[in-house]
């Protein structure tokens, strides 16, 4: 399991959810991990003492994706904790979800700003890293609802497709130097906030499924294995879809 052996990973928003099975599963292949929270500082120290048993270095950040100069900021810090750093996954996301009709103006400010802001912040933080050993691997996480769009969630589906636009783009500008810009896009996946729904809604969603079960966090942490690693050198400006089939 040394796919990812003497890389490190930055990771947003990894205490909870997809981003700490993230952490998990890049370190298990071998990577360095410096991952960020915003508020969840219990779930930080724990999820740092877990990645501690895989031999890897490993550092936890507070620091706010959607703030320009906290990014900034963040990434000196890890350049002088870590000496280097070889990829990057934006994964720090949240939803406020409501029909357009009832979405407040600080609703749609809020999702844009966290989740598509994040990603210029941070994507523009590595650039000049990444530019000066010409090499380096963005991952952007964001959903097939940005691909397909979602009632209730006009603003989370808007920042969504947003960072496929932006991804692409990246892509284009900097492929010529040997980095990487691709998204991974998770349809239903199965977390601690999909336990408290009704299981006749949740085997309703697994049937509407071609591969008839909802996603688990491992499922979406593997692509990014993939697209972190060198398997995938000559791939960028994709979207992987990890949704089992469902949006075919
Ligand atoms: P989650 O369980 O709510 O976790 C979100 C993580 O992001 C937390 O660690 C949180 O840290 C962090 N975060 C939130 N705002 C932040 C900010 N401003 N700066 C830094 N970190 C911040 O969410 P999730 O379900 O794992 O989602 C992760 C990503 O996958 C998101 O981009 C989401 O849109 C995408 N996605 C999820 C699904 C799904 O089914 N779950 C499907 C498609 C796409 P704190 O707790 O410390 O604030």
């Amino acid at each position: 399991m040394d796919l990812l052996k003497n890389k490190t990973t930055i990771i947003t928003g990894a205490s909870r959810g997809i981003g700490r099975g993230i952490a998990l599963i890049l370190a298990k292949n071998g990577s360095n991990i410096a991952f960020t929270y915003k508020s969840s500082e219990n779930e930080a120290i724990s999820l740092e003492l877990e990645l501690n048993n895989y031999n890897v270095k490993v550092k936890k950040y507070k620091s706010d994706a959607s703030d320009f100069k906290q990014s900034e900021k963040l990434i000196s810090e890890i350049i002088n904790d870590f000496g280097d750093f070889d990829v990057l996954i934006n994964n720090a996301g949240i939803t406020k979800d409501n029909l357009l009709m009832r979405m407040d103006e600080k609703d749609f400010d809020n999702v844009i700003k966290v989740n598509l802001k994040s990603v210029f912040n941070m994507s523009k933080g590595v650039q000049r890293h990444f530019l000066k050993k010409r090499n380096g691997s963005i991952i952007h996480i964001s959903s097939i609802v940005g691909l397909k769009g979602n009632a209730g969630q006009t603003n989370y589906a808007a920042s969504k497709a947003g960072v496929i636009g932006f991804s692409k783009s990246l892509a284009l500008e900097l492929g010529s130097r040997n980095i990487r810009s691709n998204v991974v896009a998770p349809g239903f996946i199965e977390t601690e906030m999909t336990s408290n729904l009704d299981e006749n809604v949740l085997k309703e969603w697994r049937n509407s499924i071609p591969l008839k079960r909802g996603g688990t966090v491992s499922d979406v942490a593997n692509a990014c294995v993939f697209l972190a690693s060198d398997l995938s050198d000559y791939i960028t400006g994709q979207v992987l879809q990890v949704d089992g089939g469902m949006l075919t």
